[in-house]
């Protein structure tokens, strides 16, 4: 990844940023993600000049249309409140549109590019059809009613269903959109189209949900941890687990790391992070389940009750551990954080939050040659099973929870292999980021060829 000035594929990737940043000004993340992809996937094409010519990657990374829009609601003081809203549909070359919706302060459009584009290539590794997509708004869910969500999500639908539907484009949910908002989306998009149809996945279950989707992004993390450590002879069990986060993905996440085995002794939020020497039981896990879905309380209240280490502001990478699982947001893991999980002997990084390390942090866990799965392949567990959704919608039927994790478990394991076959070989280390980029590539590429100039 670190090559000399004079290297020639360096001065491309060089040249492309210097484009991209001029034609996108201060969009910081999505910079990030662009540089970390062109990084690996410039020398692919310049030894394939068919991609060249197609001026491939100057068109994968301009979306093909952002739609930006005001979302008016009332708060129960009777005040009337404005929000911004963005849907980025990036790329629909081999599927509808299909990406989560965010609901947070910290969302711009800079975020949304960056998650929208990181969206094509994780949707094109799971080898289902889907397209690259990301939407939301800056609204914060945190200390509005249960009404005021309510508002807020039909007044946002009011605008956002004239550009989705079930061939079109399918959200779903990201952070501070789950189940909940999800229900008042799907009610007022079935309410203005008088359609029952799956354009949105992560429905309940008693109204189109697949079994399984709640789970699918933590449990494919680990799914996909698994993989590696099977590659070079090894497993999870009997692992020490550190995972940030507390919300879905994480939750997840340390439920299934811990049916399979590993001790998992740490769970975070945005106020600071937890550390359970003994470990987390199936009980602790559904008080931090119920305290953060049910009651949004935050995890100092875990330290209090089960007089655990609490790490006030902090996340938690000083903790030493054998696999590390970043599932709470972008950029939370610098170069600091990696030194220090690298010097306490970590040799695992999954990534279930999307771009959760720094460049800095990326460069040193390639370098460390561990075994570091990007979220690109590592949380797309969560949009291959919504894809599954799309099916059951489709088909009017509903698989059995066993099905639906049988195919979560064959989809990641097809993205690890992918992984393998273009980011090292059957017995070198895998570099998985090269990989998953390629692979990834590959498929979205070959779809945009196929149709021309269009
Ligand atoms: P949730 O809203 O359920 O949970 C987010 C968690 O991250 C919360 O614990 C939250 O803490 C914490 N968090 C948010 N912002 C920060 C911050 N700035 N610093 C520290 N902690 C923070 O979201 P999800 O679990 O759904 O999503 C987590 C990540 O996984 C995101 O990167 C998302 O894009 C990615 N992802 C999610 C998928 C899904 O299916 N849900 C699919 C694929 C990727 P607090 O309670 O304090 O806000």
């Amino acid at each position: 990844m670190n090559r000399g000035k004079s290297d020639p594929v360096q001065h491309e990737v060089e040249s492309f940023m210097q484009g991209l940043k001029k034609r996108n000004p201060h969009e910081n993340e999505f910079h990030q993600a662009v540089q970390e992809f062109v990084e690996t996937v410039m020398p692919y094409t310049l030894d394939h000049q068919k991609y060249r010519d197609a001026c491939i990657l100057e068109r994968m990374t301009e979306p093909d249309r952002i739609i930006i829009f005001r979302v008016s609601w009332q708060d129960d003081e009777g005040n009337i409140r404005a929000n911004r809203a963005w849907r980025v549909q990036f790329n629909n070359s081999i599927g509808p549109y299909k990406g989560g919706l965010r609901f947070h302060p910290t969302v711009t459009q800079s975020v949304l590019k960056f998650l929208g584009f990181e969206q094509c290539f994780k949707n094109s590794l799971t080898g289902l059809p889907m397209g690259g997509a990301k939407g939301g708004s800056n609204f914060n869910p945190k200390g509005k009613s249960p009404a005021e969500v309510m508002r807020f999500c039909q007044s946002m639908m009011v605008e956002l269903h004239r550009h989705i539907g079930e061939d079109t484009d399918i959200p779903a949910g990201d952070i501070g959109v789950g189940a909940r908002e999800i229900g008042y989306m799907f009610g007022m998009y079935k309410r203005l189209e008088n359609r029952f149809v799956g354009t949105l996945t992560g429905k309940g279950l008693t109204f189109g949900g697949s079994l399984v989707r709640t789970e699918a992004t933590g449990y494919g993390t680990v799914y996909f941890t698994e993989n590696m450590l099977n590659h070079v002879g090894d497993g999870i069990e009997g692992k020490t687990v550190v995972v940030s986060g507390s919300g879905n993905v994480a939750t997840y996440a340390a439920e299934k790391a811990m049916q399979l085995g590993a001790k998992v002794v740490s769970l975070s939020d945005s106020s600071g992070s937890i550390y359970d020497a003994d470990g987390f039981t199936p009980d602790k896990l559904a008080y931090i389940k119920e305290l953060k879905e049910v009651r949004r309380g935050r995890v100092s209240e875990y330290a209090d009750k089960y007089g655990c280490e609490y790490l006030d502001g902090k996340p938690p990478w000083s903790i030493k551990c054998d696999v590390a699982l970043p599932c709470a947001t972008q950029n939370e893991l610098d170069g600091e954080h990696a030194a220090t999980l690298l010097k306490n002997g970590c040799r695992v990084v999954a990534e279930g939050a999307n771009m959760p390390s720094t460049l800095d942090a990326a460069r040193q866990f390639l370098d460390a040659k561990i075994l570091y799965g990007p979220s690109k392949a590592a949380n797309a567990g969560g949009v291959a099973v919504s894809g599954l959704e799309q099916s059951q919608n489709a088909l009017r039927i509903s698989w059995s929870k066993e099905e639906v994790d049988d195919r979560l478990k064959s989809i990641m394991k097809s993205i690890h292999d992918q992984c393998v076959r273009q980011g090292g070989g059957e017995n070198e280390h895998v570099n998985y980021v090269k990989g998953a980029n390629v692979a990834g590539f590959i498929r979205v590429a070959d779809a945009m060829i196929a149709y021309g100039v269009v």
